[in-house]
């Protein structure tokens, strides 16, 4: 290899296909490299002629080229042929074979799925935040949203991105560094549906096998409210996922929480924990003012663990907060837009829990109530 293409393909290692998220040199994307007369000419080889982000890549290759080389570089934006094309998908693959799930037992991300009683109560709400809270602690996250009833994480996140199609195989968007797939985006009017177990198996099984996720660290899924089947197919499909019950402090929400968890119990699905959202609302002077009741969080978190014999921890309590509500009406996560609001501390410090896996032993003894 010449010494210019050589420094071409070094500095084009700098280039990060925003959605397959590893330089473009590893990935069969730069082409021909030649010398001309005016200068130095790049091929650059997209996946699809319609990449959502030809343009960004483009952007970013002209960038890097110009710092090295001056302005004497022109840059060809090509497709890949169709036998280059099924090369990335085989590389993608590696071991794994067409079509099959890679978050089977042996599986080493993390999945957890979070489910609430009823609609309402934040679920959503937490869910992103975590997502994007792992993503800027450096983790790989992905994150499905299956809330059949109302696709709010696409809109939570910003994202208005669409996956890329390579034949068979998905590339979900990515925003905050969070992978994102939602069924809303596989839906013409982007509605809520009246979709029954059977039906969103089926859509979650080949988001798991069709869906080019990498190599994840943690898969998160915003689960459809309620107790019913739904939680027991995915524990199915998905026999290490854990889950993580949301519930408001009031009473009648936690009875109706508590069902949610134990549907899970069914398929042996572990329970990480119990997070209760919009606990209280702080005051001009930093009193807690229980406006929804109090006591839901660790009455799930008690039935629970009587019925699973093993301690449930209430994992968080997470207080009533405009700036969340209104962070997430305009697409910015409140944990990276303000850190210092108190619902988005609580957020993040449950991100660090689920990071570790394993709680500190205070939050596991139930009857110490965290602030
Ligand atoms: P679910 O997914 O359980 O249906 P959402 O996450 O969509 O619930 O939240 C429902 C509404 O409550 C949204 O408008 C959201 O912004 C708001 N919300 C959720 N948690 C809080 C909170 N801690 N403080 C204030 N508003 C919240």
């Amino acid at each position: 290899m010449s010494e210019i293409n050589s420094r071409v393909i070094k500095t084009l290692s700098q280039v990060i296909d925003p959605e397959l998220r590893r330089p473009i040199t590893e990935l069969g994307m730069v082409g021909e490299i030649a010398e001309t007369s005016s200068g130095i000419s790049v091929a650059i080889k997209l996946t699809v002629s319609h990449c959502p982000a030809a343009e960004q890549i483009e952007t970013n290759v002209s960038k890097v080229l110009i710092a090295e080389f001056g302005d004497v570089v022109t840059v060809q934006m090509q497709v890949m042929t169709a036998d280059e094309l099924n090369e990335l998908k085989a590389q993608l693959r590696g071991s794994l074979e067409p079509k099959s799930n890679p978050f089977t037992a042996g599986t080493s991300t993390r999945i957890f799925l979070f489910g609430s009683g009823k609609g309402g109560v934040g679920k959503s709400t937490v869910t992103a935040n975590v997502a994007v809270a792992l993503a800027s602690q450096g983790y790989e996250v992905g994150l499905i949203d299956a809330d059949i009833f109302g696709f709010s994480i696409p809109g939570q996140l910003g994202l208005t991105a669409k996956p890329t199609r390579l034949d068979d195989m998905i590339l979900p968007p990515v925003i905050h560094g969070v992978k994102v797939i939602s069924i809303g985006m596989f839906l013409p009017s982007n509605e809520p549906v009246a979709w029954r177990g059977p039906m969103l198996h089926k859509a979650i099984e080949q988001f798991l096998t069709d869906v080019y996720w990498g190599s994840l660290d943690f898969l998160l899924i915003d689960m459809p409210p309620g107790t019913g089947d739904v939680a027991i197919s995915v524990g199915q499909l998905l026999p290490t996922a854990k889950s993580i019950v949301i519930t408001t402090p009031q009473m009648s929400a936690a009875i109706v929480a508590e069902r949610s968890g134990s549907a899970g119990l069914k398929t042996g699905q572990e329970i990480f924990g119990v997070v209760e959202n919009s606990s209280y609302l702080l005051d001009a002077v930093g009193k807690k003012l229980e406006i929804y009741g109090s006591g839901g969080g660790l009455e799930v978190a008690r039935s629970l663990s009587e019925r699973t014999g093993t301690a449930i921890p209430l994992l968080a309590q997470i207080p009533i907060s405009p700036a969340l509500s209104a962070a997430s009406d305009a697409g910015m996560p409140l944990v990276l837009s303000n850190t210092t609001d108190p619902a988005s501390q609580a957020i993040s410090a449950l991100a660090v829990a689920i990071a570790k896996d394993k709680l500190p032993m205070t939050s596991r003894t139930l009857n110490v109530k965290l602030s």
